[in-house]
């Protein structure tokens, strides 16, 4: 493996990233979401000492630029832990801002993506956007071109949340097509909530890498398929593109709550794949995996 993984606490090598939660948020808040904010850091750092005690020993935020990242809460949150954690930069659906928010910074956002990855008190590692339902709005179009822009300037990955799942192969054609992103660099999340396994084959088979998150109260209706996903993908031969997370959205649904939160993956999902699909794939995908989709030669 090559490159290296820009942490909050330093740029490390993939090797040493270990078994990752390739999507998931300590922190976010949305107007979309009132009163279930992740706002708390006590109880952030009780989620991940949760998913650390069953092995867990990376976790990468996808909260983007003004949803209450807290990145400056993320450097100690690491220590006490122990877990890498990778934060992100960019921009999500224009609904997630206040429109005077939106206006003050569209000219400038793959100016502000390249600070955050590169110049901020604490670095960002991936860049995530999003699509809008089944198609790609003026918003998406234009948030994409920006994370184009600071991807050719800092090598950083680009995450997206499909919306529902969709639009994978539009985002992609954008991102790789008209802004030349490598697909490599491309993770393609969400895409469960749309189980068109076809889909996911040519994506994957396109060189993008497969995200899928889960399960949650909210996509409980599609959550039962995950698994199939997994080896529909494994059986057609891209288990290298696979990736799991968690992506615990509010409050109710840490583990600490509700639940499933983060440590579903290590007490569920990744025992279940050991038994059903093999220790070898279950490594790739919590493991080597993601050391891959998140390294990057960074350019500054
Ligand atoms: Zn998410």
């Amino acid at each position: 493996m090559t490159g290296t993984i820009r942490t909050v606490l330093g740029d490390i090598e993939p090797e040493s990233l270990g078994v990752c939660n390739a999507h998931d948020h300590l922190f976010i808040s949305s107007p979309q979401l009132p009163g279930q904010e992740l706002d708390d850091a006590e109880a952030a750092l009780l989620e991940l000492n949760s998913f650390a005690a069953l092995g867990g020993q990376a976790v990468v935020q996808w909260t983007p630029y003004g949803m209450g990242q807290r990145l400056l809460d993320l450097p100690e949150l690491s220590r006490r832990s122990g877990v890498h954690l990778v934060a992100a930069t960019g921009l999500h659906q224009a609904k997630h801002y206040a429109a005077a928010e939106f206006a003050g910074i569209r000219d400038d956002l793959a100016e502000l993506f390249v600070h955050q990855l590169t110049a901020a008190p604490v670095r960002a590692g991936l860049i995530k956007v999003a699509s809008a339902f089944h198609h790609i709005d003026e918003h998406t179009r234009h948030v994409l071109a920006a994370a184009a822009a600071a991807h050719h300037a800092t090598g950083a990955p680009i995450g997206v949340h499909l919306e529902g799942g969709t639009a994978a192969s539009a985002v992609l054609d954008e991102l790789a097509g008209t802004h030349g992103v490598p697909p490599q660099r491309v993770i393609l999340g969400h895409l469960h909530r749309f189980p068109d396994s076809s889909i996911h084959r040519q994506v994957a088979a396109a060189g993008a890498f497969v995200g899928f998150e889960g399960p949650s109260r909210a996509h409980h209706t599609v959550d039962w398929r995950l698994f199939d996903n997994i080896a529909a993908l494994v059986e057609s031969g891209h288990t290298d593109r696979i990736l799991l997370g968690g992506d615990t959205v509010t409050a109710s649904a840490r583990s600490t709550a509700d639940g499933p939160g983060m440590a579903y993956l290590l007490h569920t999902l990744r025992p279940r794949i050991e038994r059903e699909l093999g220790l070898e794939i279950a490594t790739a995908v919590f493991t080597t995996n993601p050391a891959r989709a998140f390294s990057t030669h960074w350019r500054r």
